[in-house]
């Protein structure tokens, strides 16, 4: 198994980037994003509960979040390996998803850091906001969000550096040369299949 975090702040392309890796390696994406965003249109009581935090740019509280993704990697036990996107977004996320793939008996082996300037992630969600439907891609969102991710979720490259596990990438390539430059950095651990 092979099992990859997708890391970097709001609007950085890790959407983008997780769909070619996932249909490159045939891998399993999982989004807690967009988890999230099912449980919220189908009208769960976990969609209800996450919904006050999401529609102000805050993170959903971690019990809600682990407990969502526990039961997403059970879904799939014969998986080649996980694409995990927007998660752990907290150092408690990653102390978990830790503990859940060790009694798994795997673990994370990469962790890819899309490294994107401030202004064009804003420029970015902007643009998104204007056709993706999201309430959280406006300027006031955003700007929350960005305060989210430096403040909670910047923490978790620390604790992947610290366990050797981190990998900077530049991220404001085009989306060819961007996903082409990951790849390099996944071919050490596994081959495509397309
Ligand atoms: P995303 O699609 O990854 O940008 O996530 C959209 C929103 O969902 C975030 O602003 C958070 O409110 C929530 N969310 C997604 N993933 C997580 C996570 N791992 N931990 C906490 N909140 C999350």
């Amino acid at each position: 198994m092979f099992n990859l975090v997708l890391f970097g702040p709001p609007g950085s392309g890790k959407g983008t980037q997780s769909e070619n890796i996932v249909n490159t390696y045939n891998l399993q994406h999982i989004s807690t994003g967009d988890l999230l965003r099912d449980e919220v249109s189908r009208h769960t009581p976990l969609g209800t509960e996450a919904k006050k935090y999401m529609d102000q740019g805050l993170l959903v509280p971690d019990e809600v979040v682990i407990g969502m993704i526990s039961g997403k990697i059970d879904d799939t036990p014969d998986a080649r390996g996980f694409v995990f996107d927007g998660f752990p977004r907290t150092r408690p996320q990653a102390e978990a998803l830790d503990k859940l793939l060790e009694f798994k008996q795997t673990q994370i082996h990469l962790v890819l850091a899309l490294d994107v300037p401030e202004p064009e992630l804003v420029k970015r969600l902007l643009g998104r906001g204007a056709t993706s439907g999201r309430s959280d891609d406006n300027e006031e969102i955003i700007a929350k969000r960005i305060k989210e991710y430096h403040s909670k979720t910047q923490p978790v490259a620390d604790y992947y550096n610290e366990h050797g596990k981190l990998e900077n990438i530049v991220g404001d390539h085009s989306i060819p040369d961007t996903f082409k430059t990951l790849t390099k950095h996944i071919n050490k651990y596994l081959l495509p299949v397309t």
